[in-house]
C-alpha cells in the first residue's frame, strides 16, 4: 500500500517512529493508504532543513521566488486530473467540485501570491530635508502552516504560497484525513526541482505533529485553519511564546432572506451554500434566516431543491453530494440532528444516514448523510449556536430587519453571512450591522484573493488574503536616516 512519507529537505523520509495512519477513503470505508505518523523528531529535522534553506531563499528576491511559485503552480494545472481524483478519494468530495474548485483554487493561489510579489512596494516617508523614513518588511524565518481537511490543497496553498512568497520556508501539515493532495504537491517540488528545504511536508495527528510544530521555539509564526478549540489551544501555547497567529476558525453562518429578495436566485444560492462540499466549508450557510412574509413559499421551494441534490458515488461526474469525511464525523452530524429532534425540530427532508441498498455498490460502506432541512427551533438553541460542519441547515423566520440582525448575530461565531434583498440601502445598513468578517450581499462565496479574509469573534483573529497575508508572513522595520 502506498505510503505517504515526509518530504524533508528536498527528499521523502520515513517518520522516525517508523509508524503509519490508516488513510480511509470515505465513499467506500475502504483504506488506500498509508500516512507518516511523525513526532517532534521529524519536525525538529523539518525545521532544521528550512532553517538551513532559509538564507539563500530569503536574499534572492521577488522573482527568483516567483519564478519557483509559478511552476509549482504549473506543475499542478498540467496533472489537474490527478490532484482532482485523489482529492476526491481521500475527502469524499464530488469530482465535479474537486475539478472546478479545489484544485483551480489551488493553482490560483500559488500563482496570485507569485505575481503579487511582483507588485509590491515599500513605504518611504519623506520627514523632513534631512530626514528619511523607510519600511523594510523582512521575511520571519520558519513559519508554521497548518490546514484542515474540508479544503485540503486549496487551503494548504492559501497558507504556504504567502509564506513562501514573503521569503519565509516552511514547515506544513495538512490534515491527517487528507494528506494525499499535499503529497502529491511534495511529489511536484521534486519533480521541478523545487529549492530543498524551502518547503518541508510533514504528516501526522494534530496534537503530535501539529503540536510539536506550534511548540518549537524556531517557528516564528502559526498560520492554522481549524476548529475554534484547536485554535484555543493553539493559541494557549503560541502566544506566551510571542509568536505571529493567523486563526481562520469555524462559523454558524447566516443566509439572511428579506422579502423583496429575487427569490429564485436566493433559493438556488440558498442550497448551494448549505450543501456545497456536503456543507463542509466553513462559509457554508448552515441558518437561513427567512423573512416571515415568504417564509412558507421559500421553504416550499427550497426544500424541494434539495431533495432533487444528486448524492452518490463521488468519482462520478454528475454527483452533487458526495460522502461525509469520516465515519466519527459522520457520527457527529447524525447526532446533532438527534439534537434537533429532540430539540424540537422538525425534519422537512433527510434527517439519516445513507443506507448501503441505496448507494452504488462501490461505496456502500461509505459515510454518507441525506442532505437535512430542519425547523421549527429558535434561533438561540444548540442546533442553531453550535457549528456541525455537514449537511445540515434549519430554516429560521423574521419578522423584521432587526430581528434578521439578532439573529444573524446570536452566536459566538463571526465568519460570513449572505443576505439577500433587491433594497441596496437596506443590503448596506444590514451589511454593517453584522458581525462578521465577510458579507456577501445577493451572492455567496464570491472570491477576490485581493480582499481581507478571516472571522470576527470566535471564527479567528487576523486577516489572510492579498497583502493582509504577505505582511503577516513579515515584519516590518522601519529605518530612519538622518542626513
Ligand atoms: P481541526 O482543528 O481538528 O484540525 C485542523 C488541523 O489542525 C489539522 O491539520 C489537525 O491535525 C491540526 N491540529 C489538531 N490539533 C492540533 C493541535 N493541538 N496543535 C496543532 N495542530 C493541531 O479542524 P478540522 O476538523 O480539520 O477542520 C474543520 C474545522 O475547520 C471547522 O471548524 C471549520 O469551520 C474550520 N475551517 C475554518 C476555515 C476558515 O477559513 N475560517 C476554513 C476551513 C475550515
Amino acid at each position: 500500500m502506498k505510503k505517504l512519507n515526509n518530504y524533508i529537505g528536498g527528499d521523502f523520509i520515513n517518520p522516525f517512529s517508523d509508524k503509519y495512519i490508516e488513510n480511509v477513503n470515505p465513499s467506500t470505508g475502504k483504506i488506500f493508504s498509508l500516512i507518516a505518523d511523525s513526532d517532534e523528531n521529524d519536525v525538529n529535522l523539518a525545521v532544521e532543513a528550512a532553517k538551513a534553506a532559509f538564507p539563500e531563499w530569503s536574499c534572492k528576491g521577488v522573482e527568483f521566488r516567483s519564478k519557483w511559485l509559478l511552476k509549482l503552480a504549473n506543475y499542478i494545472e498540467e496533472n489537474i486530473e490527478k490532484f482532482a481524483q485523489a482529492e476526491t478519494q481521500d475527502n469524499g468530495k464530488p469530482i465535479s467540485l474537486s475539478r472546478s474548485m479545489d484544485i483551480p483554487r489551488a493553482v490560483q493561489n500559488l500563482s496570485f501570491f507569485a505575481t503579487a510579489i511582483l507588485h509590491d512596494k515599500d513605504e518611504a516617508y519623506h520627514t523632513s530635508t534631512h530626514v528619511l523614513n523607510y519600511t523594510l518588511r523582512q521575511p520571519l524565518g520558519v513559519v508554521g502552516c497548518i490546514s484542515p481537511w474540508n479544503l485540503p490543497l486549496y487551503l494548504f496553498t492559501w497558507k504556504i504560497a504567502p509564506a513562501l512568497a514573503s521569503g519565509n520556508c516552511v514547515v506544513a501539515k495538512p490534515s491527517e484525513l487528507t494528506p494525499y493532495t499535499a503529497y502529491l504537491l511534495s511529489e511536484a517540488c521534486q519533480a521541478i526541482d523545487f529549492p530543498a528545504g524551502v518547503l518541508n511536508i510533514v504528516h501526522g495527528y494534530g496534537q503530535k505533529t501539529g503540536a510539536a510544530i506550534v511548540a518549537h521555539n524556531d517557528t516564528k509564526a502559526i498560520s492554522f485553519t481549524g476548529g475554534t478549540q484547536t485554535g484555543k489551544t493553539i493559541a494557549s501555547v503560541a502566544a506566551p511564546m510571542f509568536k505571529k497567529l493567523s486563526l481562520e476558525l469555524g462559523g454558524k453562518n447566516a443566509t439572511v432572506i428579506f422579502a423583496d429578495a429575487d427569490l429564485e436566485e436566493a433559493t438556488q444560492t440558498a442550497v448551494k451554500a448549505a450543501f456545497t462540499n456536503q456543507g463542509q466549508i466553513c462559509l457554508c450557510g448552515s441558518r437561513i434566516l427567512v423573512e416571515n412574509k415568504i417564509y412558507e413559499k421559500f421553504k416550499t421551494k427550497f426544500v424541494e431543491k434539495v431533495k432533487q441534490l444528486q448524492l452518490g458515488d463521488p468519482l462520478d461526474e454528475t454527483t452533487q453530494q458526495g460522502a461525509t469525511v469520516s465515519q466519527a464525523h459522520q457520527e457527529k452530524v447524525l447526532s446533532y440532528i438527534e439534537l434537533a429532534k429532540h430539540e424540537g425540530g422538525i425534519i422537512l427532508t433527510g434527517g439519516n444516514k445513507v443506507t448501503s441498498e441505496n448507494l452504488p455498490e462501490r461505496c456502500k460502506d461509505g459515510f454518507f448523510i441525506e442532505p437535512t432541512v430542519i425547523e421549527g427551533l429558535s434561533a438561540f438553541c444548540r442546533t442553531n449556536q453550535e457549528e456541525i460542519f455537514g449537511a445540515v441547515t434549519t430554516l429560521i423566520p423574521f419578522e423584521n430587519e432587526n430581528e434578521a440582525i439578532e439573529f444573524a448575530n446570536c452566536t459566538p461565531y463571526g465568519l460570513s453571512a449572505s443576505v439577500w434583498t433587491q433594497n441596496l440601502p437596506k443590503a448596506h445598513r444590514v451589511a454593517s450591522q453584522l458581525e462578521t468578517g465577510i458579507v456577501w450581499i445577493n451572492t455567496w462565496l464570491l472570491r477576490d484573493l485581493r480582499t481581507p479574509f478571516g472571522g470576527a469573534k470566535q471564527s479567528g483573529v487576523g486577516r489572510e488574503g492579498g497583502y493582509e497575508a504577505l505582511r503577516f508572513f513579515t515584519e516590518e522595520k522601519n529605518v530612519c536616516l538622518k542626513f
